[in-house]
């Protein structure tokens, strides 16, 4: 399998060769040169797979650099009863994304934030962990990693490359902005191949910091930086695998239906439910949910694609979905647009010029329908109702991102097939919220009650790029 960049202008690569990188030499994110398609056959057998057996021969359509029974190995340690054991209770940890019926046979909830973080950037990144570990082995090389994190992807990428060979994680911060929660969370791992830097300033600060030192190319290449954003394919292969999974929880043939909706910033997770359908899994529909920041919503209802600026950011309870540029739509977008690189050039020069781009009026905006996405938006009083409605009536407690793919569901969910609403954080990581809309706290998972008296370890900095690169090269050492 090789993989194109979506704007036409780069050689085609590997699996393991674009694994450590970001985006392609032209500025696009790369793709598989085609999607592989499962057959009838398979979907029947995969249906017996545990969790490892199926991220094994899902991942292995996509992955002919690495030696099967390597790739088998890093399935079966990554997908483990005893890392993803954050599950509700009753429900099975070793089946790693259980599934939660609300209403059953209609309305459930696949669980996907039972990992180390409570979050579902665990999915992707604790295979990545791996992954990065094999391939640096193999190649004798080593990759600082260095980004910047309001929460949760931060918190998810240092317990994935936590005690990892060739790994440093240089994570920065805003200072005193995060929850206590998800500062012991991160601040408490005593790794020595994991740094946090607390940055005086906002995340904007932090990110800028990031782009400043990886815009040095000179210095990018000397001490090895990379990142784990959320355009790594890696992280996109990753998550195809529990949608397969959902729908065989969801189903008792492949003769059935299902619809997924997801709860969506960057446009990772529903970049993958995409795939999973284009590679032939009966999904009816993917209903894309978004908060207060409606960019995506806007374009599946208009087909306007209007990124907005940080001034125009809302800071939301759901705050993991506070995007304004969906960084994975592009991907998307290549696909409607027939795979034409050229087209896709045309309007991200708009897009990296700060404009936006309206299809409304060409065929690709007539063609949409065939790729089966719906849209819809919540705000903060229907988060909080629909977190009420889903504790009275069904018993369940949901968390913020969570509430909004609920809410949305609700409202457009297919009829006569079951809907999947992806459960991307558990509702002890949004405590504030939960206390809000339900005058009670959400319970911590077992091992998490006291995380935030335990000792923790961060550097704190003004947001001086010089100050950063000198904690690096310190702690590098050559
Ligand atoms: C990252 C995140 C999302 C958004 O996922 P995308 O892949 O960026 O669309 C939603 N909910 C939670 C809790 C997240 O951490």
């Amino acid at each position: 399998m090789r993989y194109l960049s979506t704007r036409g202008n780069a050689p085609a690569q590997s699996f393991c060769d674009i694994l450590l990188g970001g985006l392609a030499p032209d500025g696009g994110l790369y793709l598989p040169e085609s999607y592989p398609q499962v057959t009838r056959a398979e979907l029947d057998a995969w249906r017996q797979l545990s969790y490892a057996e199926l991220a094994f021969a899902i991942l292995s359509k996509f992955v002919d650099d690495i030696p099967a029974a390597d790739l088998k190995a890093i399935c079966d340690k990554t997908y483990t009863a005893e890392v993803y054991r954050n599950c509700r209770p009753g429900q099975n940890a070793a089946e790693i994304t259980p599934v939660h019926w609300l209403e059953e046979g209609k309305l459930a909830l696949l669980e996907l934030s039972n990992g180390p973080t409570l979050a579902f950037k665990d999915m992707a990144m604790q295979l990545l962990g791996n992954l990065f570990e094999y391939v640096l082995d193999k190649r004798g090389e080593e990759i600082n990693i260095l980004g910047a994190t309001s929460g949760d992807t931060g918190s998810a990428a240092e317990y994935a490359m936590r005690g990892k060979h060739g790994v440093r994680v240089f994570m920065l911060s805003p200072d005193g902005r995060m929850s206590a929660f998800q500062r012991a969370q991160m601040y408490s791992l005593q790794d020595g191949n994991i740094y946090n830097i607390a940055v005086r300033g906002m995340f904007d600060d932090a990110q800028d910091i990031v782009k400043a030192v990886s815009n040095d190319h000179a210095f990018k290449a000397k001490y090895k930086i990379g990142a784990v954003n959320s355009i790594n394919w890696g992280r996109v292969a990753a998550q195809i695998v529990y949608y397969f999974k959902g729908y065989f929880a969801a189903t008792k043939s492949n003769d059935e239906q299902v619809a997924f909706c997801v709860p969506s910033g960057n446009f990772g997770n529903i970049c993958a439910g995409h795939i999973a359908r284009m590679m032939g899994l009966p999904v009816a529909q993917l209903i894309l949910a978004t908060n207060e920041n409606d960019v995506l919503d806007e374009f599946f209802r208009t087909g306007v694609y209007r990124p907005r600026g940080t001034a125009e950011t809302h800071t939301t309870s759901s705050p993991s979905m506070d995007i304004s540029k969906a960084s994975n739509f592009e991907r998307f977008v290549f696909d409607l647009v027939g795979r034409d690189g050229a087209t896709v050039r045309e309007l991200w020069a708009k897009v990296d010029a700060g404009a936006s781009f309206d299809i409304s009026s060409t065929p690709f905006f007539a063609k949409l329908p065939e790729f089966g996405f719906v849209s819809g938006r919540n705000n903060h009083a229907g988060r909080l109702a629909t977190i009420r409605f889903a504790w009275e009536k069904y018993h369940t407690m949901i968390d913020t991102h969570t509430a909004d793919g609920l809410k949305v569901a609700l409202e457009q969910a297919p009829a006569g097939v079951p809907t999947l609403v992806l459960e991307t954080a558990l509702p002890a990581k949004f405590e504030e919220t939960i206390r809000e809309a339900l005058n009670r706290a959400p319970e911590r998972p077992a091992g998490l009650e006291g995380i935030e008296s335990l000792p923790q370890r961060v550097e704190v900095m003004d947001p001086d790029v010089d100050a950063v690169k000198a904690f690096i090269v310190a702690h590098v050492g050559h």
